[in-house]
């Protein structure tokens, strides 16, 4: 319905990317979808924290018996910092270090780790970790307020990075190439997906930036890359769901690891429309192992890749389909390509990832205990 009880015309304009391609053949799926569930993490130890503090501050004692369990985690973690003191059953803050702590997250609804951005020595403004390793690292164009600038410094220590304005009009981006690790996972649960047990828990991700790619607007033609001095590291607690995924006989290692890297992409392409995850909600990382992990970006969790835990079958039958129902030779940006690829889109194979998820799906591979992750990461 239009204004005024008019007739309305609504046009849907389709881009060229994985999940627009999935629905422009499909309409009737996008018009008649349900609505996707929303999803949130209310245990978000990094966000619960600095409420602990705004609590502690306003109200200058708390009853550790009063919160619930998982809010008193939050309260002896904050104790191993020097934040809180828990006598018998009551938490005291040190209230100089508490609003210090305040003042360096970015508001109660931040999950803090903040990095304060300078144009020569004036702040204009901040982005949260782990989005300003990939944002703000030496060489990165950001855009600031519309305007474009180039940042010269990024110092994770000092939670600072120094920008330069650039003048007039430029033609090309940047995007960051990185690699994730998980070092740990503390499994919180787990189920079944074919012959893959999936692990859904909490996950040390370590990301370290390499160098950059530069490409021409538009085109998005590489340009050049260009490798860091010196790479930068920064690692956070977050969730993610983890599982092997099997080899259906591909005895080609390039191909392999080509493979569970554009399996890993695609299943969080198709996690967009079935748990309505944004684009930066999830990472995710392969194994030349067979490991796939997906976890929720921000520090803490997020909520997203519990979803995807819940609804493997159906990301799966959409993945399938992407890769399925593609015409390109064995990867294209409308199927197996990541805009937030840490790879430049390189070593993807569109036809081996539907051979693994076939594999899965038809339950031709023997079961698979997690296991460790073993080999080069690719995420
Ligand atoms: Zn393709
Ligand atoms: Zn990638």
């Amino acid at each position: 319905m239009g204004r005024w009880g008019r007739a309305g015309l609504v046009l849907t304009v389709l881009g060229d990317d994985a999940i627009e391609a999935y629905f422009a053949s499909r309409p009737g799926e996008y018009f008649e979808q349900s609505i996707p569930p929303s999803y949130i993490e209310p245990y978000n130890i990094e966000v619960v924290k600095t409420h602990i503090a705004a609590m502690v501050l306003e109200r200058g004692l708390l009853d550790l018996r009063s919160l619930p369990p998982e809010l008193r985690e939050a309260v002896k973690a904050m104790e191993g910092e020097g934040l809180l003191r828990i006598v018998d059953s009551k938490v005291y803050g040190d209230f100089k270090r508490l609003r210090a702590y305040m003042e360096s997250r970015g508001g109660l609804r931040s999950t803090g780790h903040l990095v304060r951005i300078y144009d020569e020595s004036e702040e204009i403004g901040f982005r949260e970790l782990p989005e300003a390793l990939y944002d703000l690292h030496p060489g990165a164009v950001y855009y600031h307020a519309g305007r474009p600038y180039m940042s010269v410094e990024l110092d994770l220590e000092a939670g600072k990075a120094v920008v330069r304005r650039i003048t007039g009009e430029i033609n090309f981006y940047t995007r960051p190439l990185y690699t994730v690790d998980v070092e740990a996972i503390k499994p919180l649960g787990e189920r079944s997906f074919g012959p893959v047990k999936l692990v859904y828990g909490e996950v040390k991700v370590t990301v370290r930036v390499e160098g950059y790619v530069v490409k021409e607007e538009g085109s998005g033609v590489t340009l050049s890359d260009v490798l860091l001095r010196r790479p930068l590291t920064w690692s956070y607690w977050t969730k993610g769901v983890a599982g092997r995924y099997p080899n259906p006989g591909i005895t080609d290692l390039t191909l392999a690891i080509s493979s569970y890297h554009a399996l890993e992409h695609v299943l969080i392409t198709a996690s967009k429309p079935v748990a309505g995850v944004a684009d930066t909600d999830l990472g995710g990382v392969s194994y030349p192992s067979g490991h796939i992990v997906i976890y929720d970006s921000s520090p803490g969790g997020n909520g997203a890749s519990r979803l995807v835990l819940e609804r493997i079958e159906s990301i799966a039958r959409i993945s399938e389909e992407i890769m399925a129902s593609c015409t390109c030779e064995d990867g294209c940006p409308r199927c197996v390509f990541s805009p937030y690829c840490g790879n430049n889109n390189e070593m993807l194979s569109r036809r081996g990832a539907l051979r693994v998820l076939r594999s899965v799906l038809l339950k031709a591979a023997a079961p698979l205990e997690l296991g460790k992750p073993e080999g080069e990461p690719l995420a």
